[in-house]
């Protein structure tokens, strides 16, 4: 799948066993239909998957959804901090723009710390480059 922003390549990234798609590039997240309450609860560490969604009137760009390429929504998601997220009205997925996500999830009360899914997002990502943080520094002999 392309990115709905900018068009890279999203990866697939798993957090707490919910795949996200991830652009690299831009930081934003695709969320499949009912992902993105999953991952908000999960952080903020609560059952409570409810975030509000209502219209926004925004002139904002809008973007292609990257799964079935239907023009989607701009939603207002949240109450104190409301983002301005693109959801698709055909298939129900979700597009959050980098930092968003953290908004969100502060907005709901939690420590303003949010960013591990990001971290989480980040070293997921430079796993799959093959780069994988080896064991600690070993001064011992090089074995085959
Ligand atoms: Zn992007
Ligand atoms: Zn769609």
């Amino acid at each position: 799948m392309k990115c709905p922003r900018c068009k890279s390549d999203l990866i697939v990234v798993e957090f707490h066993d919910i795949e996200l798609d991830w652009c690299p590039a831009c930081e934003g997240l695709w969320f499949d239909s009912g992902e993105m309450e999953l991952v908000t609860a999960q952080m903020r560490g609560t059952a409570d998957e409810q975030v509000t969604q209502r219209k926004a009137d925004t002139s904002e760009k809008r973007l292609k959804c990257p799964e079935c390429n239907k023009t989607m929504e701009k939603r207002l998601l949240g109450d104190a901090q409301p983002v301005i997220a693109d959801v698709c009205p055909a298939c129900g997925g979700l597009w959050l723009d980098h930092g968003e996500l953290e908004q969100i999830v502060s907005a709901g009360g939690a420590a303003r710390d949010a960013s591990p899914v990001i971290n989480h997002l980040r070293g997921t990502f430079s796993n799959v480059g093959g780069n994988a943080p080896g064991p600690a520094h070993s001064t011992g002999e090089a074995r085959k």
